[in-house]
């Protein structure tokens, strides 16, 4: 990339990190909430290291990554230079990967199972750091998707907690990419409210506004703060 290339790309994610702070406190502000209530968690997934330091300059420092490899390889220089960047795993945990999880994250987002709720406890026990949880909800009940199902979530939620003593805070979800995201926000808000949960994290870049006023308190932007992502991803 050429200088001014590189100028440009920093100066177009730090007014995009801005407009997209004012809309969240338009959206806040419409629900009757503080703009202060909703944090902006940049997803930078997948995008290259120039773009991560661009929202670094502007002053971004909550991330979410969803492969706990890639965040590993990525973030150790970057928390050198910054450490009060905040990082949260918003995608699906493999077992065998806790340890590294509970090590670099803050906060995991997607506890969807007994099993993996287990694992994260006998970790927790074992090295004494908590990070925050969030349990994944799969409001949609897609079966190819993570995520509890929504009849199961209310028993998932209680085995955590009563029994596991695990630290959850909220829930996470992913609406059904054709459904009106509403509908499941709705529900999403809905369980936390039953169980005392106090973080919702939902939202994304197509739908972030809406999220918020039905109760976000995350919102998980990517391509509407950093451009396209350069190869799929899940
Ligand atoms: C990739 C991803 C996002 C961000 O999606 P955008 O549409 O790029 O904003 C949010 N949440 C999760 C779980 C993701 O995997």
């Amino acid at each position: 990339m050429t200088v001014e290339g590189a100028c440009a790309a920093t100066s177009r994610i730090a007014t995009n990190l801005a407009y997209i702070r004012g809309r969240i406190a338009d959206a806040a502000q419409a629900a009757g909430r503080s703009a202060d209530t909703v944090r902006l968690i940049a997803v930078s997934k997948v995008q290259p290291a120039e773009r991560v330091a661009a929202a670094l300059a502007a002053g971004h420092r909550l991330f979410g990554e969803n492969r706990v490899q890639e965040a590993e390889r990525r973030w150790p220089p970057f928390l050198a230079d910054h450490p009060d960047i905040r990082l949260h795993l918003i995608g699906p945990l493999q077992t065998n990967k806790v340890k590294a999880a509970v090590r670099l994250f803050d906060v995991i987002e997607t506890v969807d199972r007994a099993r993996l709720a287990r694992a994260l406890a006998a970790e927790m026990d074992k090295t004494g750091k908590r990070p925050d949880l969030y349990i994944q909800v799969n409001t949609g009940a897609e079966p190819q998707k993570a995520g509890v199902m929504p009849d199961e979530a209310d028993a998932l939620i209680r085995l955590c907690r009563a029994e596991l003593g695990l630290p959850i805070v909220g829930l996470m979800g992913i609406p059904p990419q054709d459904d009106n995201p509403a509908l499941h926000f709705a529900l999403l808000a809905d369980i936390a409210a039953r169980h005392g949960l106090p973080e919702l994290s939902m939202g994304m870049s197509g739908d972030y506004e809406t999220a918020v006023r039905y109760g976000a308190t995350s919102v998980r932007v990517g391509t509407a703060i950093f451009g396209n992502r350069q190869k799929p991803t899940t």
